[in-house]
């Protein structure tokens, strides 16, 4: 009998009942209790939901309050200094967590938040774990045990589910003098240890241990440490541990990791089948093989019968040693397909979100244990859905596919280099000595997301609705004015999202209405879905954009997403390289470009915020990566005349490690995220001269908290000392989307403040 299992479930609730517990709890609005009987109801009802789709095993531990790294280092005790000494008796309290994970929370006083960032390759964000030389930890499981309790209560077959130690120590951040993270493993495994025992105690047979790093490039000391580590929780008393990993194959880590002395493996076979044969021959013959065979990344139906193909020679091969299960855990995709009601049957037909994958599980299971047969209906009708998602007139253009056959590699190239156009740009431009500007959103108010919102559901018509997108266009240009800004944005009120929008108009991508998916803490995206070649209808920014222009004797920069962004932060289509459909949306948004352009639009930023998280996890495979992402850009960038100045926008990551692709973008302008690191991303420029123009954010917009003129005045000051004045432009760090005008107005007062200040001393 196959064991069918997942390895985690979102969290966030099918209609988001978390998030917005969340949100309330936080203004106030909502007690504790109330809040922790959502959590408590959303973990019953997505038990319910895995046993009822006919899994053997629910996770526990999968739910969290905002991030399971958190709760992880909750768990361990690993609490900064500046969130208080004392740890209560069984559990951190609930109010501290959310100041270590924002900075605010109803009690208590405001506190520098940890630091946060991308979760593996994905666009998930975890609370970075603080970690000290002197690193203690203490067991604080109080949380953990009570979910293990409600399960019980509910009479679930429960597999705890742990961040194992070696990944968690990877994922933290020594605090202070840096020193070898390693070094805390010795003092850490006594309290997973610890806990294995009294999870043992309870009687619970399996843990999931996730050790995701183990699909990444480990050197020989984090192999030793894994050996070690491993071998030590083997000695104590302990259910048995299930190694989980995700998010790749094994590689290189395959040999020595199957014969840790655990209890079992789990890999994923969606992202990397291939690796399956040679699991198979090596795996010790006291081991179950887990095999995460239905992608939990993407939303595709999954091609049961060409599963069930090597799945039965498994299952032949090691009985009851073989389990089935996500590729990893469904958090990355929306929750149920049933809340799609305005997707089209055809189209609905294809997909498969977090409950679907669950059936799916269940379906291969029932399909060893009973045989093909007693369900050649459901697979039957998988078949004939992969067959018209395969044969769909939807999903191939031959005008686009002869379009691409068509690009040259010269389309990839501006028709001179930047120290050409530069001079042509500073004319046409007419820009003071270090130039500011911003990176293009404004406030989203109430109001804009009201009007989006009654637009949507057919309150306010078309026209009106136009009508308040310009008035909002209009205020926004004013107030850049008044400011005294140089170049100048639209303000992006028309934008939900920068992703979704374009989602919304490019032929090739559909929405949906519930398939949100956790970004971080209550922050949900809802990624588009590209099912077919894309392609641009007609003009998607242009009149915004020249009204804008329309308004002021100041350049407006015309304002895109990015393809590789596009393409990262949507459910991209699996039937053909991720970078040609990157190509395909590039020449969409060159269309678009070279529009704006012919309306006279003197600058234009396309926006690639996610380059550095498409990064892979294996060094070798970067370069390829890399390569296809920087034609991209350059595709849908190098179209225009010398004399129009492309921009590009950074954030969310450390670019030290790829500031040459950066550069190879040949972007004449790039704002990039710098202030939070306290411009750590300078460094890289005193060995690196960074060829074009580069405006390092100079402060941070994720705060509410207005910086001085002096602050800002220093950070320009360390900036300068590292980059040409001639290249540097300011600007903050990021869009100001999130931030109220009452924030935003004298923060850019004050930065451009600063900016007065530096070129009257360079004499600019
Ligand atoms: N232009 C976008 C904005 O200002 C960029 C957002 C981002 O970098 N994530 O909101
Ligand atoms: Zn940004």
């Amino acid at each position: 009998m196959a064991t069918t299992h997942a390895l985690g479930f979102p969290r966030i609730g099918a209609r988001r009942e978390l998030k917005r517990a969340l949100d309330t709890y936080w203004r106030g609005e909502i007690d504790q209790d109330t809040l922790l009987r959502t959590g408590r109801d959303l973990r019953s009802r997505h038990w319910a939901l895995q046993a009822e789709a006919g899994l053997d095993l629910v996770p526990v531990g999968d739910f969290s309050f905002y991030d399971h790294v958190l709760d992880t280092s909750v768990l361990l005790g690993v609490i900064p200094e500046r969130f208080g000494r004392k740890i209560g008796e069984d559990n951190v309290d609930l109010d501290r967590y959310f100041r270590m994970a924002r900075g605010r929370a109803p009690r208590g006083e405001d506190v520098t938040a940890c630091e946060m960032t991308k979760w593996f390759d994905t666009n998930y964000h975890y609370i970075v774990p603080e970690l000290a030389h002197d690193q203690r930890f203490t067991l604080h499981a109080h949380t953990f045990e009570a979910q293990l309790d409600e399960a019980r209560a509910e009479r679930r077959r429960s597999k705890p589910v742990l961040l194992g130690p070696l990944t968690y120590l990877w994922l933290g951040k020594p605090r202070g003098a840096a020193f070898d993270k390693l070094e805390l493993l010795e003092r850490l495994l006594p309290i997973y240890a610890e806990l294995l025992q009294r999870l043992a105690v309870r009687g619970i047979e399996w843990v999931q241990i996730d050790e995701p790093i183990l699909v990444c490039d480990l050197d020989a000391a984090w192999q030793a440490a894994f050996k070690a580590a491993y071998q030590q929780l083997a000695a104590q008393q302990s259910p048995k541990l299930l190694l989980t990993t995700y998010f790749g194959g094994l590689g290189d880590n395959l040999e020595w990791a199957l014969q840790l002395p655990v209890g079992g493996v789990h890999v994923d076979l969606a992202r990397a089948p291939e690796q399956l044969s040679e699991i198979l021959s090596r795996l010790p013959d006291n081991k179950v093989l887990s095999a995460g065979v239905v992608d939990g990344r993407n939303i595709w139906r999954t091609d049961l019968e060409a599963w069930l193909e090597p799945l039965e020679r498994v299952h032949d091969q090691l009985g009851d040693r073989l389990w089935l299960a996500p590729s990893c855990s469904l958090l990355h995709v929306p929750v149920d397909l049933t809340g799609e009601t305005r997707l089209d049957d055809e189209l609905r037909n294809w997909l498969a979100f977090g409950v679907q994958k669950l059936e799916e599980v269940a379906l291969l299971g029932r399909a060893l244990r009973e045989g093909r047969a007693s369900l050649a209906h459901a697979l039957t009708a998988n078949r004939a859905a992969l067959a018209a998602r395969r044969d769909s007139s939807r999903i191939h253009n031959a005008a686009v596919q002869q379009r691409l056959h068509a690009v040259t590699p010269a389309m990839s190239r501006r028709a001179s280099a930047y120290s050409q156009r530069a001079p042509l740009q500073r004319a046409r431009l007419n820009l003071p000595l270090l130039p500011t500007t911003t990176i293009g959103s404004f406030p989203q108010t109430q109001s804009i997301r009201a009007a989006r919102r009654d637009y949507r559901a057919g309150r306010l018509d078309r026209g009106t609705y136009e009508e308040r997108m310009r008035a909002e266009i209009k205020h926004t240009i004013k107030a850049q004015e008044a400011l005294g800004l140089d170049m100048l944005v639209h303000g992006e009120p028309e934008r939900n999202d920068m992703v979704e929008y374009f989602g919304e108009l490019l032929e090739g991508f559909a929405s949906t209405q519930q398939g949100w998916v956790q970004s971080f803490g209550s922050r949900c995206v809802k990624p588009p879905i590209i099912y077919g070649d894309v392609r641009r209808a007609g003009p998607m920014t242009v009149e915004w954009i020249r009204y804008a222009q329309s308004l002021t004797e100041r350049p407006v920069k015309g304002m895109l997403t990015g393809p590789v962004t596009i393409l990262q932060w949507s459910f991209v289509r699996d039937d053909q390289p991720r970078a040609d459909t990157c190509q395909q949306i590039a020449l969409a948004l060159r269309d678009e470009v070279g529009d704006l352009e012919a309306a006279g639009i003197r600058a234009i930023q396309v926006d690639e915020p996610a380059l550095r998280e498409g990064l892979p996890l294996r060094g070798s495979e970067r370069a390829a990566y890399l390569g296809w992402a920087v034609r991209a850009f350059r595709l849908a960038t190098a179209g225009v005349q010398d004399e129009t100045q492309t921009h590009s926008h950074m954030c969310y990551s450390e670019f030290n490690d790829i500031i040459r692709a950066i550069a190879e973008l040949d972007a004449d302008v790039i704002t990039i995220e710098a202030s939070r690191s306290d411009m750590e991303l300078l460094a890289v420029f005193a060995e690196f001269d960074y060829p074009n123009e580069i405006g390092p954010g100079v402060y941070d917009i994720h705060s509410p908290r207005v910086p001085s003129v002096a602050e800002i005045a220093q950070q320009l000051e360390n900036a300068a000392e590292v980059i040409t004045q001639q290249r540097l432009w300011i600007n903050p760090d990021c869009g100001l989307k999130t931030r109220a005008w009452e924030e935003s107005k004298p923060a850019l007062a004050n930065m451009i403040a600063a900016a007065h200040k530096l070129r009257a001393r360079i004499g600019g």
